[in-house]
Order: structure tokens, then C-alpha cells, then sequence
């Protein structure tokens, strides 16, 4: 845990106190909006290949001001009540800053998925679904559970057709789940979205040269230093697209068996195959990289960007002092303690907080859901009209000019928006408006001087809104 004298939930709730005071919210209605509207806590036996098991776990609903609730579910050894209430409250404060129509939630079973064999592990999903369902926690219109820590598109293929099969006169069955893979109903790009969001965040970031100047680092973003943590999910495509389209070096990547460290910058495909091939990073073969076994130190290494995507309490009190990046990025939940977050702020280092710069898997799950519900791939109603459209426009500037379009002009005028595509340019979109929010509001008040503090005025006003709005809040 990330303080042994404050829990994930007090962590947050201490954040989140900041956006309250410059509100000056009613402390009622403060606690209203703070306080995890249902958890379910589960004990459910299952027949596994070694025998009987009980496990534990947990679903909360954090916020139901909109529906259905939405988060991720975790399996780890270390998920506990407190973190997953903790994950459901910056789920809801998520959402509501990205103008994502739904409530936030987070389930989390405690066991480690890397000892179950595939069987097991299909077993427990379908209890653990099957005890949600038949309590009316899972649903589309209700609770839509998607991929975090330690689940993947394989345990929400598992999910979708147990609901599939308690509800066989569910239309939108498979509006269930997201995260699904693309041949159950998934949507592209669902799998790098985090990781796309990430990128995305720093691109806008980095467009406002009077937000980069406070950092003290170079305009651009090519060319920054770059250390990550956490090469799943989340940091692999974060750091891979950073790396490959924006030209940052990635100067060192941690994960929990250690760091692997290479001032020239590495070749994040190629770390990521061998860490695929033996399990870790020791023994990379690129002799300019060296692994470092006390990898957590990596943190503190020289940088000009941190960005933490592994798991929450990385940078506390006892490390905040000794960072050495300009800009971090929490492409994690909850990376920065509170602690941390204020000593960070003392020395002038810029944090993009998580509520903004990780929601790109929740606004890929957004257009999953909606895809779902309209049985029908984006751009599939457009995409030959466009493609037609922009054959007659190439057509009219040849002719009227008397010359031909180069190929690659041609093409780009020709060819109608692939599904990706679309995916890709609304959560650009969502990510860049949001950015301008938060710098708008930070600008606006004098009172604000950090964008975790904006993302959270924004988020408590529209939670607080809605609140207001069904007759509950003056
Ligand atoms: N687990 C992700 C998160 O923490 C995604 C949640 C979702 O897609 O619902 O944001």
C-alpha cells in the first residue's frame, strides 16, 4: 500500500478535498458525491484443478448519477476492499471529466491469474460473473465491467458469454463487457487505448508552449527522455507509440523484476518480445542496455518525462523528493501519493493527473458500448459515400487544374474512414477537448494551480449537477 498511515481511499479522498475547497461545497454534499454508492463483497466457492477454492472479491458502484457504473476488474493477490472502492471513485471522476455518459465502478478478485492454468481461471471468471448477474450488478444498462489488472479480452469473452447465457433474451447482451476481442464484438484499437490516450495527452500537452515552459523542458515533444513504468497494458503502448510516432527515447523501462536502463533509448518492440520470450527483462541482448535489479530506483533516474503505468503508491513521500523528471504522466491509477503530489508541486514538477491522462481505455470502452447497442460498426453507413465523394472531388480538381493529384493526395482523398480510424480520432478529440478544459479552468481561477485540482472541480461540478439536477443538491 501506498502510505502505511493512509488508505487508497483516504489517498484519493485527499485529492479530491482540493477540488471541494475551491468549490466550497456543502461537506453533505461533498461526502454525497465522495462515498461508494454500493459494494458487493463476494465469497464464492469453485472446483478448481487442485480442488475446491473459496474466493474473495468485490464490485463497487461508486457513483450512480449516470448508468450504467463502469470500470475495470482486477485480479491481483493484493485487491482489497479499500483499493477497489478507492479505483471506483477515480473511475466516476474519470468519466465525468471526460463527459463519458457513465457512473464509475471497479471489481477486483483477490488471487494471482499467473497461477491458475486457463481452465481455472475461465472457472472463477464465469462464478464471479454469474454471482454479479444474478444480483443485477452486471448489465448493460447497469454495470459494464472491462479489462485492468491482471485480465485481459480473454476473461471478457468469458464474462460476455455467461451473461449471454443467463440472459438469452438480451438483445444487447454483448453491451455487457468491453475489452471483448474483436471477433466477439469488440471495437478496434480498444487494445492500445490507454496506451493511445497517454500519447494523446502529451501531444496536447505539448502544443501549449506556456504549459510546456512551466516544466522547463524543451518545446517539443520529439526527443524528450522518457522512463516508464510498467510494460503492460497501458506502458507498452505507451511507451512503443511515443517511441515509434512522436520520437521520444525511451531511456529506461521498469517492471516489478527490475529496470532496464539505455541512455541511447530502446527498442520498445523488441524489449517487449523478450520480455514475452523469458518472462522478464534480465539478459536484454542490446549491449548498450544494462538491467538494474533494485528497479523502483529507476524512478529517480535522470529523465525528462516519468510516466508511471503500473500501479498505485509509486512515487510517496519517501521517493517524491529524489524524481528527477520535469513532467510526470499517470498513466496509472493513483501512482502519485497525496503526500507526494504536494512535494512534487512544491519543486515546480508538472503532474498529468491520471483522471485525464489514463482514460483513453474508458473512452474506447464508451465507443465499444455504443457499438454494441447500435449493432453496428462506425462508419459503416458513410464509408462508400465518402469514398465516392472524394473520387468526384479528385476528379473535379484534375480536370479544372490539368494536373494529377500526387498518389499519396489521391489516396487520402479517396479513401473512406476505416473503423480504426474513426476510434482513433474520437478519443483524439475527447482527449484534446478535455485537456482544454482543465487548462481553461486552471487559467480561470487563481485558486487552481495544479490540473489535478481542475479535473476534479470539473468533474464534482457536472457530478454535482446531475445531483442537482434530480432535486437532491440545492
Ligand atoms: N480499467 C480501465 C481504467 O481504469 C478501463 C475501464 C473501462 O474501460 O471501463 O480506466
Amino acid at each position: 500500500m501506498a502510505n502505511p498511515n493512509h488508505s487508497f481511499c483516504q489517498e484519493t479522498s485527499r485529492m479530491v478535498d482540493r477540488g471541494i475547497e475551491v468549490l466550497g461545497f456543502d461537506p453533505i454534499e461533498a461526502e454525497a458525491i465522495k462515498r461508494c454508492n454500493a459494494v458487493l463483497q463476494l465469497h464464492f466457492p469453485v472446483r478448481l484443478s487442485s480442488g475446491l477454492r473459496v474466493i474473495s472479491g468485490w464490485w463497487a458502484m461508486h457513483s450512480t448519477h449516470r448508468l450504467p457504473v463502469k470500470g475495470g476488474l482486477r485480479f491481483a493477490p493484493v485487491v482489497n476492499q479499500d483499493e477497489v472502492e478507492a479505483l471506483a471513485g477515480l473511475m466516476s471522476y474519470k468519466c465525468a471529466l471526460m463527459d463519458i455518459p457513465f457512473g464509475g465502478a471497479k471489481g477486483g478478485l483477490s488471487l494471482d491469474p499467473r497461477e491458475l492454468n486457463e481452465e481455472d481461471l475461465r472457472r472463477v471468471t464465469i462464478s464471479f460473473t454469474q454471482e454479479l448477474a444474478r444480483k443485477g450488478f452486471i448489465n448493460p444498462a447497469i454495470g459494464v465491467p472491462a479489462p485492468d489488472m491482471g485480465t485481459d479480452e480473454r476473461v471478457m469473452t468469458w464474462i460476455a458469454d455467461t451473461y449471454k447465457d443467463l440472459n438469452p433474451d438480451d438483445l444487447n447482451h454483448s453491451a455487457c463487457v468491453t475489452g471483448k476481442p474483436l471477433n466477439r464484438s469488440g471495437i478496434p484499437g480498444r487494445g492500445e487505448a490507454t496506451g493511445r490516450g497517454v500519447q494523446y495527452a502529451l501531444r496536447e500537452f505539448f502544443r501549449y508552449r506556456e504549459d510546456v515552459e512551466k516544466t522547463g523542458l524543451h518545446p517539443e515533444l520529439k526527443g524528450q527522455r522518457v522512463i516508464v513504468q510498467g510494460l503492460g497494458k497501458v506502458g507498452y503502448h505507451a511507451a512503443k507509440l511515443l517511441q515509434e510516432e512522436d520520437g521520444c527515447l525511451i531511456t529506461a523501462i521498469i517492471k516489478s523484476d527490475g529496470a532496464l536502463v539505455c541512455d541511447a533509448g530502446l527498442e520498445v518492440e523488441q524489449v517487449h518480445q523478450h520480455m514475452r520470450a523469458t518472462g522478464g527483462l534480465r539478459d536484454y541482448p542490446d549491449p548498450r542496455a544494462r538491467f538494474v535489479e533494485r528497479g523502483a530506483e529507476v524512478l529517480e533516474y535522470p529523465c525528462d518525462i516519468l510516466i508511471p503505468a503500473a500501479t498505485e503508491g509509486q512515487i510517496r513521500a519517501d521517493n517524491a523528493d529524489r524524481i528527477h523528471a520535469r513532467l510526470i504522466v499517470e498513466a496509472a491509477n493513483g501512482p502519485v501519493t497525496y503526500a507526494a503530489d504536494v512535494l512534487l508541486r512544491e519543486r515546480g514538477i508538472v503532474i498529468i493527473p491520471d483522471i485525464f491522462a489514463n482514460a483513453g481505455g474508458v473512452v474506447v470502452s464508451y465507443f465499444e458500448w455504443s457499438r454494441n447497442l447500435a449493432h453496428m460498426r462506425f462508419g459503416q453507413l458513410q464509408r462508400k459515400i465518402d469514398e465516392e465523394r472524394g473520387g468526384h472531388l479528385v476528379t473535379a480538381i484534375e480536370t479544372l487544374t490539368g494536373h494529377s493529384l500526387p498518389d499519396w493526395l489521391r489516396h487520402e482523398l479517396m479513401h473512406g474512414s476505416s473503423e480504426l480510424e474513426l476510434v482513433r480520432s474520437g478519443l483524439a478529440d475527447i482527449m484534446y477537448t478535455a485537456y482544454q478544459e482543465l487548462r481553461n479552468t486552471m487559467l480561470a481561477d487563481p485558486q487552481i494551480d495544479d490540473l489535478r485540482t481542475a479535473g476534479y472541480v470539473i468533474a464534482l461540478s457536472k457530478i454535482a449537477r446531475s445531483y442537482r439536477d434530480r432535486g437532491l443538491f440545492d
